[in-house]
């Protein structure tokens, strides 16, 4: 799930991208109205998180440009001040899906942004059904996004919020070889410096939970490029073997 969160307060930024991506998410920041519907309408977003104050172009300025552009059907959650009920009146009137009035505790904003989610679903996301979609599964591999739930014949596996948005990200687009870079920069957010072994950490703890205990892999290796989530056709066994 990739969030974009537009707001020019950089602590608070700073303070939602931490707790957000403890939660799981992907999350990409803007700090101001004109960068933010740059990165809205190029990216692929799940779901914006925009404030209303805005140096540059303000949040509904952002929303209206948002809604007349190819990535009009986006849920977005607007962020207004407790003054400003006319701005919020006239934010819904312009197609955000939600709002949250500041200061918020973090536990309501997550609990919005699961909400929201969840109503997003059954409309779907106009030519992109994958972007909306919150449960994926390959063989007996299930995952569920909003209960962040992943599991294998019926067992939970246990997964951390990091090593489920590593596996979402996979599943997701199953079949497809991702490199450790992208993998780096889409499940942490970093740079890919070749001293790093994170990712390949993490897929080693993954395999252990979602692989290891059962009899069909499919996470693989392939060498020199990445990783891939797939379902291989079972090898010629030789009677005996095992
Ligand atoms: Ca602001």
């Amino acid at each position: 799930m990739k969030l974009l969160l537009i707001e020019d307060e950089i602590k608070l930024t700073q303070y939602l991208k931490k707790g957000l991506v403890a939660e799981g998410f992907v999350v990409d920041i803007a700090h101001s109205g004109i960068d933010g519907l740059h990165l809205a309408t190029e990216g692929q977003y799940d779901l914006i998180i925009l404030d209303g104050m805005l140096p540059d172009l303000d949040g509904l300025g952002v929303l209206q440009a948002l809604r007349q552009s190819n990535k009009k059907s986006t849920a977005v959650l607007m962020l207004t001040a407790r003054s400003m009920v006319e701005d919020r009146v006239k934010g819904l009137q312009a197609g955000a899906d939600d709002y949250l009035t500041k200061p918020f505790a973090f536990s309501e904003l997550v609990a919005r942004v699961h909400a929201l989610m969840r109503r997003t679903i059954g409309v779907g996301n106009n030519g992109n059904p994958q972007a909306a979609a919150t449960s994926l599964s390959l063989a007996d591999l299930e995952l569920d996004a909003l209960k962040r739930q992943a599991r294998r014949a019926g067992q939970d596996l246990r997964l951390t919020a990091k090593e489920f948005t590593l596996l979402w990200l996979l599943l997701r687009r199953k079949g497809e070889v991702l490199s450790r870079t992208e993998l780096a920069e889409l499940v942490w957010d970093m740079h890919f410096d070749s001293e790093t072994n994170v990712v390949d950490v993490a897929i080693r703890r993954l395999r252990g939970k979602m692989d290891d205990p059962f009899n069909t892999p499919l996470l693989h290796t392939v060498r020199g490029m990445g990783y891939v989530l797939e379902l291989r056709p079972e090898p010629p066994q030789d009677g005996n073997e095992s």
